[in-house]
């Protein structure tokens, strides 16, 4: 009898409709991705060549997304994402990153964890293989936040980051724009036509944000030279409640501007949608003369862009069924 009614109730739970309604819906996550804003003219890129940049960025936004559904942490899928990248030497970081002045590699990173606002950033290492792995050792030790060069590397070599010989870093494409920038006396900005920075940001299920970003920088860069990418606040912000941010595009800009941080306080103070933080942020930096662009999730899932170039590498994936990537404005 006892057996019967066990039965029966479990049965009730199964069918009834009111018991189903109760269930709590499935926890959200989101995850959006870049890799580099910029002058991307569509007639100048052949078919194949954007199929190439989208099978990458498709495979990236795939590994963070994979990390997310499974109920892994946002700080996980976003190096999921940017160790990936940062491997495809068609991105400006890691391999493929662009040359300094003298003709080497010099490489920045930050990553932060919304929860506990936690971050790590490093600048200026050129041994070091990914460079996101050693901005989050650098968190995970919490000593510092920002490690440069060789101090950086002496912390990489004795926390087991894997180095490698500064040659692993270098292209033929790369050192071509170098030289064509000293022979033609150009800027970097007119032979890094597409700025090629990579980074990602993150909602997990638990409802914690994490935002990374890498870049070999500018081509041509000098004087130790560093950009908005390692900057927390500039290139990079996190905090749980409110958005992540990764930014890509005239660094110098970025720094003065604080992009990401002024996203995120513009969402948490003004209580500004993550799309028009961002919009009005960009237009700050467009105002100044910067270009580039963003990508910010939110904790109610929304994963939104924002650039004022022609186009921008990029892709994001919900638990809502999104799932796209795309290279041009307004595609
Ligand atoms: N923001 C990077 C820098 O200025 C460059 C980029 O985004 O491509 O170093």
């Amino acid at each position: 009898m006892i057996k019967l009614a066990f039965a029966l109730v479990g049965l009730a739970a199964i069918t009834s409709p009111a018991l189903a309604q109760d269930r709590p819906a499935p926890a959200r996550w989101s995850i959006a991705i870049h890799g580099g804003a910029g002058t991307m003219d569509r007639a100048a890129m052949s078919e194949a060549q954007q199929a190439d940049y989208k099978a990458s960025l498709q495979a990236a936004l795939d590994a963070g997304a994979r990390v997310l559904a499974s109920g892994g942490s946002a700080g996980d899928a976003v190096v999921a994402v940017i160790t990936r990248l940062e491997d495809d030497p068609k991105f400006n970081a890691g391999r493929g990153a662009v040359f300094t002045w003298q003709g080497t590699n010099e490489l920045d990173s930050s990553f932060m964890l919304g929860d506990g606002r936690r971050a790590g950033a490093v600048a200026g290492v050129s041994h070091v293989k990914n460079p996101i792995l050693l901005a989050r050792a650098v968190m995970e030790d919490g000593r510092h936040v920002m490690l440069s060069g060789t101090g950086a590397e002496e912390f990489a070599a004795s926390h087991g980051i894997e180095m490698v010989d500064p040659g692993y870093f270098a292209t033929p494409e790369r050192r071509e724009s170098l030289e064509r920038l000293k022979a033609d006396q150009l800027s970097a900005y007119d032979v890094d036509h597409k700025f090629g920075t990579v980074g990602a940001v993150a909602l997990d299920t638990q409802g914690h944000v994490a935002a990374g970003t890498s870049t070999g920088g500018i081509t041509g860069k000098r004087w130790g030279r560093i950009g908005d990418s390692p900057v927390i606040g500039a290139g990079t912000y996190a905090q749980d409640g409110v958005c992540a941010i990764s930014a890509t595009g005239s660094g110098e800009y970025f720094i003065r501007v604080g992009v990401a941080k002024s996203i995120c306080d513009r969402i948490a103070l003004a209580g500004a949608g993550a799309q028009d933080a961002a919009d009005q942020v960009m237009a700050e930096v467009g105002a100044l003369g910067g270009d580039g662009g963003v990508i910010v999730v939110a904790p109610n899932g929304d994963a939104v862009f924002s650039f004022n170039t022609q186009g921008m590498y990029r892709g994001r994936a919900t638990s809502d069924g999104v799932n796209e990537v795309a290279i041009f404005a307004g595609e």
